[in-house]
């Protein structure tokens, strides 16, 4: 770890132990505030060991990726109505057993992340002590009570949402502020987590056995939510965000079977970037990773939304367009080789920013049912044009030759 990155993790560890030490002092806890927090502690738990296999699979996909789940609702719900230790114990408990039970990652991540929500919670007692002082922990009623679980509720999340960029950006200075705040859809996770803690709190404060309805509701909101995102990881290729070659092949295994039953065309392209090699050699891989990334954008621009733009290995792109006949197929790859040879990109090399631009593209272009039949001897025929494109001089489109019907299948 750079020293900068560690110093700030270090830190924020450092402040969030001081800041539970410091709750113990003047401690007030009472028999039904361990009953709370044995009902927070239990329903965290279930929420992990429900989603155990789901989440495996999701971090092999998206290795390294942050994401969020439901599981804050738990901490956010002991913030509202326990004494700060129990709070921060359910949130030990709940990082603890996440621990144990998910894929290891390595110690120092769970214990930060553990701080981070130690801190927005420290924040957000604050802001309730503050709005709400005779009556805490606890609700207040009316409005006010609605104002000061509100401001927690915003507190918990910005401190947390603030300290955990601060640590994207000190590891990686050329991330954008963009991407270090991750997925806007993630946020309204965030959101839905800190608003069925709410809940949670106010059932167990009045209804205390109506928890287990809200746990039903949860585990099932927790599942489809996992499966969602399982699903998007196990699509898309992370560094492009295009569809995978699993993907690719999956969707148009089914386009040629519509284009079958409904008889029209379907046009396939193969794309290889020409000389990439060099790109990595001048610049650096890093650099090429920004390359391939600006061209991914740069394909799924010029073509319709119905058609699917799939990475299929690390320079090579494919491009399914359904109902599309052979002249328009390649008009279509006549475009994107223009526009690709007129691109600019600027990318960070190891010696600052610098342009890539003057890059070509060989690409080979097959069409059902002209070329073929099968799906295998489409993409067969593809790659062979492909390649005839490369030999002939590169940076130019070559269409497969039409097959008598006895090679079509
Ligand atoms: P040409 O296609 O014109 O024959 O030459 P080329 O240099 O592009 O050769 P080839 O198609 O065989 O490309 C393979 C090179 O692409 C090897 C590697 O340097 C680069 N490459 C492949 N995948 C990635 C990737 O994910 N990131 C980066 N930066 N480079 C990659
Ligand atoms: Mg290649
Ligand atoms: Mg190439």
């Amino acid at each position: 770890m750079p020293s900068a990155v560690l110093g700030y993790v270090l830190a924020v560890d450092a402040l969030a132990l001081t800041v539970v030490g410091a709750s113990f002092i003047n401690l007030d806890v009472g028999a039904g505030d361990w009953m709370r927090f044995g009902v927070l502690a239990l329903g965290s738990s279930i929420h992990v060991e429900a989603g155990r296999e789901i989440e495996r699979l999701r971090q092999v996909v998206s290795e390294g990726s942050t994401y969020v789940n439901l599981k804050s609702m738990w901490m956010f719900a002991g913030v509202l109505i326990l004494p700060p230790p129990l709070a921060a114990g359910v949130i030990a408990v709940s990082y603890a057993h996440a621990w144990i039970r998910l894929p290891r990652s390595p110690p120092h991540r769970g214990f930060f992340s553990a701080s981070t929500v130690i801190l927005g919670s420290a924040v957000a007692i604050m802001c309730l002590r503050t709005i709400n002082p005779d009556n805490q922990p606890g609700f207040a009623g009316g409005l006010v009570g609605l104002i000061a679980v509100a401001a927690a509720a915003l507190a918990y999340w910005l401190i947390n949402l603030a300290l955990v960029v601060g640590v994207v950006l000190l590891s990686n200075p050329n991330a954008s502020a963009r991407k270090a705040l991750g997925q806007l859809s993630d946020q309204f996770i965030v959101a839905g987590a800190l608003g069925l803690g709410t809940s949670t709190a106010a059932l167990l404060v009045y209804q205390p056995w109506l928890t287990a309805a809200l746990l039903i509701t949860v585990l099932g909101l927790h599942r489809a939510l996992l499966v969602g995102q399982f699903q998007f990881a196990a699509r898309t290729d992370p560094n492009t965000g295009l569809a995978n070659t699993m993907f690719w092949h999956e969707i148009a295994a089914k386009e040629l079977e519509r284009a079958q039953n409904t008889n029209v065309p379907l046009g396939i392209l193969y794309l290889d970037l020409d000389h990439f090699k060099a790109v990595n050699d001048t610049h650096g891989h890093l650099a090429g990773d920004q390359v391939l990334k600006a061209i991914a954008a740069e394909l799924k621009h010029e073509v319709r939304t119905e058609d699917l733009v799939g990475r299929l290995g690390g320079e090579e792109f494919a491009v399914l367009l359904p109902n599309t006949s052979p002249a328009d197929t390649l008009h279509t790859a006549e475009r994107i080789r223009r526009r690709i040879a007129r691109l600019v990109i600027s990318v960070t090399a190891p010696d600052g920013t610098t342009v890539v631009d003057g890059l070509t593209c060989s690409i080979g272009a097959a069409t059902y049912p002209a070329a073929g039949h099968s799906l295998d001897v489409l993409l067969m025929a593809a790659d062979t044009a492909t390649y005839a494109a490369k030999e002939a001089g590169r940076n130019q489109v070559v269409t497969a030759p039409s097959r008598t019907p006895g090679q079509l299948s």
